[in-house]
This record gives C-alpha cells, sequence and structure tokens, in this order.
C-alpha cells in the first residue's frame, strides 16, 4: 500500500495516464550493474519523461553476486534518498525491503552464486515464473518488468515467464544509457546511477519498450496456468498448434491435398473418392458441421449413378501408369450395365481401400480436420445413423468452409 504522504503528492500530479487504473508494480532483474535499476527508476519517477509512475512495490530478482553488488551501491540507501530529494519526491519514496529482493537459489533451498548449469539455470525459470504469475494473478496490478540487468538466460526466463502470464496492461522494457556511461559503470570506479540533468544530451536516457506476445493467460485456463513452467509451455505450444490446424484450409488440386505445411499425395482411384466425397459435402445446402446427411453423405446407389462422373477423373488421373484397357473396359461394364451387384462389389472393397488409405496415411493434422471415411446406416424413413463400419451412405465430414478445390 502506498503511504498517505504518496498519495497526497499523486494528486495533481500529471502521471502516466493509466496509473490510476492500477497498483503499480516495479520488477528488475539484477547483475553485476544495479545501477540499470537506478536508471529505470529514475526514468519512471522523473515527470521530465512523462510517464512518471510511482511504484507501490519494488521487486528485485537476483543472485548471490547479483545482491552483493546492490548491498554495495544501493541498499543502504543513500542514493535512493538522494534520487528523491533531486526529484523533490516525499521520503521513502522508492523503498525496497528485505523479501522484495528475490533470491535465486537451487533445488536445495541454497542461494546461487551465479547461475552456471542447466539444473541452476531450471530453478531460476521456476522461481522467476512463480514471481511473475503471482503479482499477475491479482487484477488491480500493471508490472513494468526491466530486463536490463543480470545473466542473458534471467532476461530470456523473465521474457518467457511474461508470455505466459502478461496480462494487456504490463509491460517489458529495457533501458537505454549513453554508451560512454555505460562504459563508466562496467569499470565500476566511478559510478553514474542517474542524470543530474534529464535534458542534458550526455545523459539522455530512454527506455525501449520489449515488444512480447502475451498469450497464456489468453489461451490456457486458471488450473493450467498452475502447471510447471515447462509444462505449461508445451500445452500452450500444442493449442497453438491446434488453433493454427483449425484455421488452415484443405486445398485440393488433382491428387494433391495440401493442409498447412503438410501436402499429401493419395493413389489416384483414392484421389478420385475423396474429391468425390468433398465436392458432395462442399456444395450440400445442410449446415458446415453437419454431422452427415442425405445432402452431404451419399448412398452407394447415389455413388454408382455417378460413377461415370468418378471414372473419368479416375482416368485422367492414372493417365500414365494405369492399364488403359482395363480401365475403359471397366468403365464401359460398370456404367453401361447399371449391373448394381457387380457394381456394388467394385464400390465396397474400394470404400475398404479409401478407409485403409486414410487410415494409414494421414498425420494427426489431417485426423484433426475430420478427413477420415464416415459411414452411416439409413433407415426405412431415410435418417442417418453414424455407425463404425460398412452401412448404406459414406461421406467425409470435413468443414465445407475448410475446403478449397483448385483443381
Ligand atoms: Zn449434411
Amino acid at each position: 500500500m502506498l503511504s498517505e504522504e504518496l498519495r497526497e503528492y499523486m494528486k495533481g500530479k500529471p502521471l502516466d495516464p493509466e496509473s490510476s487504473d492500477f497498483r503499480e508494480i516495479f520488477i528488475s532483474i539484477s547483475g553485476s550493474t544495479p545501477q540499470i535499476l537506478t536508471e529505470s527508476l529514475y526514468y519512471y519517477l522523473s515527470p521530465y519523461f512523462g510517464k512518471q509512475r510511482i511504484f507501490e512495490k519494488i521487486l528485485i530478482i537476483t543472485t548471490r553476486h547479483g545482491l552483493q553488488q546492490l548491498d554495495r551501491h544501493l541498499l543502504d540507501g543513500e542514493i535512493f534518498g538522494r534520487m528523491e530529494k533531486d526529484l523533490s519526491l516525499p521520503s521513502g519514496t522508492i523503498q525496497i525491503q528485505h523479501e522484495d529482493i528475490k533470491l535465486i537459489s537451487d533445488q536445495n533451498g541454497e542461494v546461487l552464486e551465479d547461475i552456471r548449469n542447466t539444473e541452476d539455470n531450471e530453478e531460476a525459470l521456476t522461481m522467476i515464473c512463480n514471481v511473475i504469475k503471482s503479482f499477475t494473478d491479482e487484477p488491480d496490478t500493471r508490472l513494468t518488468v526491466s530486463v536490463a540487468g543480470g545473466r542473458k538466460t534471467m532476461t530470456s526466463h523473465i521474457t518467457a515467464a511474461m508470455q505466459l502470464y502478461g496480462r494487456d496492461q504490463d509491460e517489458v522494457i529495457h533501458v537505454l544509457v549513453p554508451s560512454e556511461k555505460e562504459n563508466i559503470n562496467a569499470i565500476g570506479r566511478d559510478v553514474w546511477y542517474y542524470p543530474s540533468d534529464p535534458s542534458d544530451p550526455l545523459q539522455k536516457l530512454d527506455v525501449a519498450q520489449v515488444p512480447i506476445l502475451k498469450m497464456g493467460r489468453y489461451y490456457l485456463t486458471g488450473d493450467q496456468l498452475k502447471l510447471p513452467p515447462r509444462k505449461l509451455i508445451s500445452v500452450l505450444q500444442r493449442k497453438l498448434e491446434d488453433a493454427a490446424d483449425h484455421a488452415a484450409l484443405l486445398r485440393i488440386n488433382g491428387k494433391e491435398f495440401r493442409l498447412g505445411p503438410e501436402t499429401i499425395t493419395f493413389s489416384p482411384m483414392a484421389a478420385v473418392m475423396i474429391r468425390y466425397f468433398l465436392r458432395r459435402r462442399f456444395t450440400a445446402e445442410c449446415e458446415p458441421d453437419c454431422p452427415g446427411c442425405e445432402l452431404c453423405c451419399p448412398t452407394k446407389i447415389d455413388i454408382l449413378d455417378n460413377i461415370t462422373d468418378l471414372l473419368t477423373e479416375y482416368r485422367s488421373f492414372d493417365s500414365t501408369g494405369g492399364n488403359h484397357d482395363r480401365i475403359e473396359d471397366r468403365i464401359n461394364k460398370i456404367s453401361s450395365d447399371v449391373n448394381y451387384d457387380k457394381g456394388l462389389n467394385w464400390l465396397n472393397s474400394h470404400l475398404t481401400s479409401l478407409r485403409t488409405e486414410l487410415t494409414n496415411s494421414l498425420s494427426s493434422r489431417y485426423r484433426n480436420l475430420g478427413l477420415e471415411l464416415a459411414n452411416f446406416k439409413v433407415s426405412s424413413e431415410g435418417a442417418y445413423r453414424k455407425v463404425q463400419k460398412q452401412g448404406e451412405a459414406h461421406g467425409i465430414l470435413v468443414d465445407r468452409q475448410r475446403i478449397v478445390f483448385e483443381n
């Protein structure tokens, strides 16, 4: 909670416009140059930049090495006191409580000197994610997260954590200072903490917004968000892939079917039959997600009535390898005889091959789309009932809005 004095101070100040909507939380990772903290805080506490935010809490995530640097430079409060005076802020505006310094420790709870190996790295990820999650669980907070300090692994972990748990209002930032000032701080002999005059070009401070995609909170449920970070990332990845598959179109060009990045080529007869079923589905006037009816799923008799068209297409697909005489013979026999018994035998054997080809050759991407042979029993009143095998009618129940015939 902010003190009475700070609340009084904030009245009538030109604070960052969104500041009144949120409790402001500042989180920084820190390594060997804790000056990054003073530079970033100066940027937000000074009215000069037009981004003034009064932070209710300032949190630092660091290792033992980082803590030593903080201790040496900042924790006695002298620099913070000076900054408050320079900016005419009430004393105590910048407060870092003991419990607000989050130290990264190993599996046994030992505080890490530095992040050096895979296990340390994993602990750091979990810890950083826990901190970010707990503060973003509170709907009235806004997080300003500085990624400028600390090791690169910490930077990438906190960025990942913000992608998992961040909300629209939260920001990831990186403070930028003139390279000369950066060099002074790197040498560590003379330390530059913040500008004495923010309008001086040689002391120019800037803050870059780091663009991130905030996904976790928008794609996952509250229970899923409680999963350990790595598990959570894989669940989220899966969800995004499913969503992409869901939006993808099935593009049909001859024997070739394309879905997202995958292309599949069926045998000529399977391609002819899939195309026939999909075209039927595509032109039917039932609902796009119809579970199967006489409009979108033809009976065997329907199929045999259209056999000339099917076989004509087959002839064009199989022009290179097929036995022309046999094909012509078959077309003539089946179409001219109207011998349904013979025709049915022929059709049943091809439906079986089609079913096998669809089951064996498809990735989960195609299966999610519904590219499989559906079978129906048809009652004497014409009602359709889905069955596992055989049946009198068949179809492929792909959403027609996702079917595109290119050729
Ligand atoms: Zn239908």
